[in-house]
């Protein structure tokens, strides 16, 4: 049953969907959070090239384990060691305070692998784009500019992965006063 990439892929996005069914994003249409696993998915294999169905699938279960209640041995014995690999290397760890993994963020960046920088540089990409079009409800300008900043500080260490991701991200930065 799992013969082909299309096959797998539908696989990993429905498994994604079951498991962020409740979620939704923080702009003000609420819109579903299965939107931004498959963008983020959707950026890799339309605008970086991705072709390679592991880093595709991990982009779709890259906030499983952050964000529900998927466990890491769950995503091993469904998806094997590289997918779930891939997405344990862009999981915060949810033990700690949300300032303290935003600061690891930044210092973890530099020790991802290839595979794992591509999808956290998809998903900074979708995720800045999205505070692009409309703010999250009850964030000040303030609170938007800062993500920013610490978007750029996280990219710093992705850099060397995917030039046309980054250039996309350094326009995003520019256009917002942002210094690179
Ligand atoms: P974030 O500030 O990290 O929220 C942003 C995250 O939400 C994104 O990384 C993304 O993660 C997800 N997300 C969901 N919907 C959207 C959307 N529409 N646009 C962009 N991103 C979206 O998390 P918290 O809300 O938990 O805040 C924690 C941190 O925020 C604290 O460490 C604190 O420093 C700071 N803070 C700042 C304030 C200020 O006024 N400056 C006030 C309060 C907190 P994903 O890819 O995982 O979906
Ligand atoms: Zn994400």
């Amino acid at each position: 049953t799992h013969g082909s990439d299309a096959v797998l892929l539908l696989e990993t996005v429905n498994f994604a969907a079951e498991k962020h069914r409740t979620q939704r994003r923080k702009d003000p249409e609420a819109t579903p959070y299965i939107n931004h696993p498959i963008g983020v998915a959707r950026i890799l294999s339309h605008e970086a090239g991705v072709t390679d169905v592991s880093i595709l699938q991990a982009a779709l279960l890259h906030d499983t384990l952050e964000d529900t209640d998927t466990s890491l041995s769950e995503l091993q014995s469904r998806f094997g060691p590289v997918v779930s690999g891939i997405v344990s290397e862009v999981s915060d760890d949810k033990s700690l305070s949300k300032a303290e993994r935003k600061r690891l963020q930044v210092e973890h960046a530099l020790h991802c692998s290839p595979q794992a920088k591509l999808v956290k540089l998809a998903d900074k990409l979708y995720n800045l784009r999205d505070l692009q079009r409309v703010s999250p409800v009850g964030w000040s300008e303030q609170r938007v500019q800062e993500y920013f900043v610490w978007a750029r500080d996280v990219v710093k260490g992705l850099r060397g992965t995917s030039p046309v991701l980054e250039q996309k991200l350094d326009q995003i930065f520019t256009q917002r006063g942002v210094h690179t």
